[in-house]
């Protein structure tokens, strides 16, 4: 039966749901593997080269520290500035930043490749833009003026001066007989410190296949996030000339290969995609910042709009759509469906969704119970299935783009992705399909199946070789592995237990932050607490909070804080409680990153708050305003 989506009468396009699903059914069954995770090898010892630092202009001599801190924190990113920086605004100086890279940035120090830019908007993925009065010049950033906000960010709280850079830390150690945290480095440094933060970041860790023969290759190799520029020439704005002459294999179409890819066909003599699964591409429409606007924003504006924009993504009503871009796109068209049917019941539904979901009564608290109501008179079914539609006709516009753009239909239905929208990372941009139709490059797609081998000359896929000069892995970061190994050091709390084992039959902590048999210890999710498109948007709640606990701890002169056992084992019955909500959604997914490789919830303890950001920030800040740190026992001896 075809399907005239009701969202858009007026339009012609058609399409079949029942045929629909049973593709995206058929395209995630040929990509499930039983090895998951497995199928990628850690990048450490023979690997090593792909994760060092190619950036260090200057390497840093100095002699191992001993000494105490108040805090230290792990990770010189988003998360560890804006730890610093809301430590700084609560009056809480004593902090050290330790950094492994040259300087702050994290995924953007590291993610330098050509093309490199932000999906979303400056506007909101840029934190404290009005404390540092600044707006970015374009409504989607790129790499270098990212990189140049965190020197800002970095000289306006006063970063530089309590940080160590090119230093990584090796091991973190709870010494019960001082109450403190004894802090190891690679270069020998022993620091106490009563406080410990880690912010690793999520995606931190490159990964490869674990392919036949990928020790054989001859060729020059690197993977994105530490990108060559010494073999390619060029910089982040491309013009990589010293590819003319060379052939090149790029392997994954996730986001990152999206950027370079167009940067790599404008230049190598020929460029071979191996694609496994192809990215949703959509328009981009990249404008500049329009300064009327600017000077027009009143103070407030950041936290609205981010806000707005996190609600939309949450599928919770907002009146407007402040962004307005391919990422809101999906809700505002179920929201303006809503409103244009106006058969009483949404009718009264909009007037239901836009009072009971607005934020400000999210943090009174209402929303699960109202929700709930909310969901039982519009029809939970009514409203999973409008969302369906939205997504199919969303995801068919995407599919109808690859044919209008790419000029080979046969290459234009490989690169056309037959999956729910939010299944994986979508893309945005207008050059990358484009690309397909230049001579020098050729789209190898594995139909799922990924590369059968590395061989000394090149790739080897469906019994024809491809011998290139270099290959390059576009293929991601750990995400499902044990959180130490992508962290890279052990955390040893009370008796000596070790994080790894503490969380090895699955995650165990209070709010994603602590966990207890770890004292002082604090972390950063996305584990056990909000995961989001705008993750700069988390880490600030998340610092926030971490500045709330430690500012009032010390003002009560309190030296231990900890989890109590009943606040953490309550916390893991909400998170298993919640996965429910997300799990028919990711078990229909193509696998990836998002949906554990296609094996979600093989331990729901393992998922994210499955409430979604908003409801989670609105919890996180009753729980402050309560005052009382519940949950978390305390001790001033
Ligand atoms: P991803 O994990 O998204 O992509 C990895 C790619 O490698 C996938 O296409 C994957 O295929 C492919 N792959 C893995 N193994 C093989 C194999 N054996 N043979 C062939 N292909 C293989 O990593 P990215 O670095 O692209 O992106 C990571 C995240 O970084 C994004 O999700 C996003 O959060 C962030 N990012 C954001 C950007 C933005 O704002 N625009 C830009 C870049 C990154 P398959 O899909 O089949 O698994």
């Amino acid at each position: 039966m075809a399907f005239d989506s009701k969202h858009n009468q007026e339009k012609s396009n058609a399409f079949d749901p029942d045929a629909l699903r049973a593709k995206y059914s058929e395209e995630r069954d040929k990509r499930v593997r039983p090895d998951g995770n497995a199928q990628y090898q850690e990048v450490k010892g023979e690997f090593s080269y792909f994760v060092q630092d190619p950036y260090i202009e200057n390497e840093i001599k100095r002699d191992p520290i001993e000494d105490e801190v108040e805090v230290v924190i792990v990770g010189g990113g988003f998360g560890g500035m804006l730890a610093g920086a809301r430590l700084r605004e609560a009056g809480v100086d004593d902090f050290r930043i330790i950094e492994k890279a040259g300087d702050f940035g994290g995924t953007w120090y590291w993610n330098r490749y050509p093309g490199a830019s932000c999906d979303i908007e400056s506007y909101i993925y840029f934190p404290l833009l009005e404390e540092l009065n600044f707006i970015p010049k374009e409504k989607y950033t790129n790499a270098p003026e990212t990189l140049e906000y965190c020197q800002l960010m970095a000289k306006k709280y006063k970063l530089h001066e309590r940080s160590c850079m090119q230093t990584e830390v090796i091991s973190a150690e709870w010494d019960e007989s001082i109450g403190r945290w004894i802090i190891c480095t690679d270069r020998k440094d022993r620091i106490k410190a009563r406080f410990i933060v880690n912010s690793n970041g999520p995606l931190n860790r490159p990964k490869l296949p674990d392919i036949t023969g990928i020790n054989d290759y001859k060729g020059h190799t690197f993977h994105t996030s530490r990108w060559d520029y010494s073999y390619t020439g060029g910089s982040s704005a491309g013009n990589l000339t010293k590819l003319k002459d060379k052939k090149v294999a790029v392997i994954g179409t996730g986001a990152t290969a999206v950027q370079c890819v167009p940067h790599l066909g404008e230049t190598a003599e020929h460029l071979y995609v191996f694609q496994r699964t192809p990215s949703s591409i959509d328009v981009r429409n990249n404008t500049k910042t329009d300064p009327e606007w600017a000077s027009s924003l009143e103070s407030g504006w950041h936290a609205k709009r981010r806000n707005n924009f996190e609600s939309f993504l949450a599928g919770v009503y907002q009146k407007e759509d402040l962004v307005n871009d391919g990422w809101t796109e999906l809700f505002r068209n179920l929201f303006s469906a809503f409103r244009k049917r106006r058969p009483p019941k949404y009718k009264i539904a909009t007037w239901a969704v836009s009072s009971v979901f607005s934020p400000k009564l999210y943090k009174l608290g209402f929303e699960s119970y109202m929700r709930e109501k909310f969901l039982n008179f519009v029809g939970m079914d009514n409203l999973m299935q409008e969302m369906e539609m939205a997504d199919f006709e969303k995801m068919e516009q995407v599919r109808a783009r690859a044919d209008a753009v790419v000029e080979d239909p046969k290459t234009a239905e490989s690169l056309k992705p037959y999956y729910r929208q939010f299944c994986k990372r979508p893309c945005f941009h207008d050059e990358y399909l484009q690309t397909f139709n230049k001579p020098n490059v050729t789209l190898v797609n594995t139909e799922g199946k990924g590369i059968d081998q590395i061989t000394d000359k090149g790739i080897m896929f469906d019994g024809k070789e491809y011998e290139v000069d270099c290959i390059i892995f576009a293929t991601g970061f750990e995400v499902g592995t044990a959180y130490t190994r992508r962290s890279g050091y052990e955390i040893y709390g009370r008796d000596g237990i070790s994080l790894t084992d503490k969380w090895k039959d699955g995650l165990s902590t209070f709010h994603g932050m602590h966990s207890r048999g770890f004292p002082n210890c604090f972390f950063f999710g996305p584990q056990h607490s909000a995961f989001t498109a705008n993750f700069t948007y988390s880490l600030d709640e998340q610092s926030i909070h971490l500045a709330y606990i430690l500012k009032t701890a010390l003002a009560k002169g309190i030296n231990l804080i900890e989890a109590s056992q009943e606040a953490e084992e309550g916390w893991i019955e909400t998170i298993v409680e919640k996965a429910r909500l997300t799990q028919d959604f990711q078990e229909k997914c193509t696998p990836g990153y998002y949906n554990n490789e296609g094996h979600p919830n093989v331990l729901a303890q393992n998922t994210f708050y499955g409430g979604g950001p908003i409801e989670f920030f609105g919890l996180m800040d009753r729980w402050r305003s309560d005052g009382n740190l519940k949950g978390l026992e305390l001790s001033n001896k």
